[in-house]
């Protein structure tokens, strides 16, 4: 599965949306097979869509899909020359598909700020450049690296991949020096292909968080922290969220019923965890499909572009060895129509094969052999 790391400076606000998030998790009963990591935080993706389905057809049971957050420990300042702990940070955002980076912008004199600076007690703007620093340094020495390499074989032996890989790495160095992340740079398929195999740190997708006052949060656009954020994502192709971290731990602690009347009261719609969740999930290209029968009903997390047969797959390897067809719908039809059979009357009921690219809220049925 798909997941999103939490990276942070200290005392930004990171462990206790952590712990939010955590609290928030998904029913551990539904996911027998989820490994249990304890830096690994599982919710369930929101999905209105799931609930109507649910009312219309009464299933005994229905289950969300899910989605990972992983705690991303370790030092950041100095983490790119390689010091222990440090190393372990960069190592650890290796590994995730995106970046879920917090940024301090609530006011509060008795939490310390790490990144002290004179006459600013918050700056999320040198705070952003403190972490991201790191990953373009990490970055520029893998570049460079591969650059020494690469230069030879493509001058001399004339080989396509290397003078392709070549291209890639002189578009990317220069902008690693001026202290920019690789995912400001526009490239094409081809390069695209190229960039895959290099593993940087800053072609990930992120997620800007900006964790702000408790009071503050019900109308983020009148937060000047908020919009300096929002101006310097928009150049890096980023995304913003705006939550607070301790509204989240506040409300983890309620029922569902006291939650709603909570979030409205401070001017929100949703919790910042939902919030997050479905803010991660675009970012990841990631989309939903249904399994719909009277036993369950259960929302699946597929990659966009995916063909039917891996959609399959997501349910179970076998699913996709032996896949003949999908029967399908979609979800606004079923909707609009009320039943599957309505749906067949209206001649909306598909029958597609191994090519079928699969769309957000397509409600599948599989056939196979086995
Ligand atoms: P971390 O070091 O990034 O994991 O930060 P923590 O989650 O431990 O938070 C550091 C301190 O900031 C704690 O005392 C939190 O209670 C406080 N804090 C976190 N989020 C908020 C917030 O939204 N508003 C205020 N006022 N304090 C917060």
């Amino acid at each position: 599965a798909l997941t999103a790391g939490i990276v942070g400076l200290p005392n930004v606000g990171k462990s206790t949306l952590f712990n939010a998030i955590t609290k928030a998790g998904a029913e551990a009963a539904n996911y027998p097979f989820a490994t249990i990591d304890p830096n690994v935080g599982m919710v369930e993706v929101p999905d209105e869509r799931l609930n109507k389905l649910t009312e219309l057809i009464k299933p005994k049971k229905t289950v969300p899909t899910t989605f990972e957050f992983t705690d991303i420990a370790g030092i950041v300042k100095g983490a790119s020359r390689g010091e222990g702990l440090g190393n372990k940070f960069l190592a650890n955002i290796r590994e995730v598909d995106s970046i879920v980076h917090v940024v301090r912008a609530f006011d509060d004199e008795n939490v310390m700020r790490e990144n002290n600076r004179e006459g600013a007690f918050i700056d999320p703007m040198a705070d952003i450049e403190t972490i991201n620093l790191e990953l373009i340094l990490a970055d520029l020495e893998s570049v460079n690296k591969r650059y020494t390499r690469v230069e030879k074989v493509a001058r001399t032996a004339k080989d396509k991949d290397a003078v392709a890989e070549f291209n890639v790495l002189k578009k990317i160095k220069p902008v690693l020096e001026d202290g920019k992340s690789a995912r400001t740079i526009t490239f094409d398929d081809d390069e695209l292909k190229v960039v895959k195999g290099l593993f940087l740190l800053t072609t990930k997708p992120v997620l800007y968080v900006a964790n702000v006052s408790e009071d503050e949060v019900g109308m983020p656009d009148n937060i000047e922290y908020v919009k300096q954020i929002r101006e310097f994502a928009a150049t890096e192709n980023a995304e913003v969220a705006v939550i607070s971290a301790r509204v989240e731990e506040e409300i983890s602690e309620l029922e569902e019923e006291e939650k709603a009347e909570f979030l409205e009261a401070i001017g929100l719609s949703e919790s910042g965890v939902d919030l997050l969740t479905r803010a991660a999930y675009h970012l990841l290209g990631l989309a939903t499909y249904f399994t719909a029968g009277e036993k369950e009903v259960r929302a699946w997390t597929f990659k966009r572009g995916m063909k039917a047969p891996q959609m399959a797959g997501i349910i179970h390897s076998d699913f996709e060895k032996g896949f003949i067809r999908a029967v399908t719908m979609s979800y606004d039809d079923l909707i609009k129509y009320g039943s599957e059979k309505a749906v067949r009357e209206a001649g909306r009921l598909r029958e597609e094969g191994k090519d079928y690219v699969g769309q957000d809220g397509d409600i599948m049925e599989f056939r196979f052999n086995v």
